[in-house]
């Protein structure tokens, strides 16, 4: 079985005084100790001093997003060896956020994968439907399509982990039915089991969107959910670790 994996994406929220409530996450989390991993993914501009705040406890940091070169002439890009070098270990990719405001395609993902994998990060691949996506059934194909364009074929999956979010449940307070979730997950896996047999079940793969510790415990029971991708809720120590200790 998977060790859960509970992460949180403070997006383009924290200030240096914010520092306190990774230090706080970083205490509790030692407490829930071991049966559950907890990263957190603050902005780039806190990553090293997140970083050596959860040195040596076991709690992990992530990056938000990288450019899928080592180095070079990208302003006010991020290259996936800074990331390593300022003590991250994961890095999400592929966020709707990043997918729709930015235009990212699958083909720039997949390309962001094989560099963070090269530095030796692992990835965490958001996915996830509109809802009109959902409304007019194309849920599935859609996840279907990016899960094929945007993980590089020619590299393990072990480590990578994936992230279903659906975009209408990110920050609504709405989430699918446990049925639907299933049935994503499911699906989600037998993809992967397809184009890698035998290690689709190596793939930790997360719920994101709406996930509250009122709701935690519902979701994280849901079959092939391994883990949560946690917004709001993960900027306040209390409540992401009340999430964490639901698993
Ligand atoms: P919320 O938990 O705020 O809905 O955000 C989910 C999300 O986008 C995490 O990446």
């Amino acid at each position: 079985t998977l060790r859960p994996l509970i992460a949180g994406n403070w997006k383009m929220n924290g200030l240096r005084k914010d520092l306190d409530e990774i230090a706080a996450i970083r205490d509790g989390g030692v407490k829930v100790g071991g049966a559950v991993e907890i990263v957190v993914c603050p902005p780039f501009t806190l990553l090293a001093a997140a970083a050596s705040l959860c040195e040596g406890s076991g709690i992990g940091i992530g990056g938000q997003d990288c450019h899928p070169e080592k180095k070079g002439a990208f302003t006010g890009d991020i290259a996936p060896p800074m990331l390593k070098d300022c003590g991250a270990t994961y890095v999400i990719l592929g966020h709707s956020e990043r997918r729709l405001i930015h235009g990212e395609s699958d083909a720039l993902i997949r390309d962001k994968i094989k560099g963070v994998q090269a530095a030796g990060l692992a990835a965490i691949l958001c996915v996830g439907e509109t809802a009109e996506q959902r409304s007019t059934g194309q849920a599935l194909a859609v996840v279907g399509e990016q899960l094929a364009g945007s993980i590089p074929r020619d590299v393990s999956i072990e480590g990578l982990v994936i992230a279903y979010e659906p975009v209408w449940a990110i920050g609504t307070g709405l989430t699918p039915t446990a049925e639907d979730i299933a049935e994503m997950h499911g699906f989600i896996r037998a993809k992967l089991e397809e184009s890698w047999p035998g290690k689709a079940a190596t793939v930790r793969l997360l719920y994101g969107g709406s996930v509250k510790p009122s709701n935690a415990a519902k979701l994280l029971a849901i079959a092939n959910v391994d883990g949560a991708l946690i917004g709001g809720a993960s900027l306040i120590a209390a409540d992401f670790l009340a999430i964490a200790a639901a698993c």
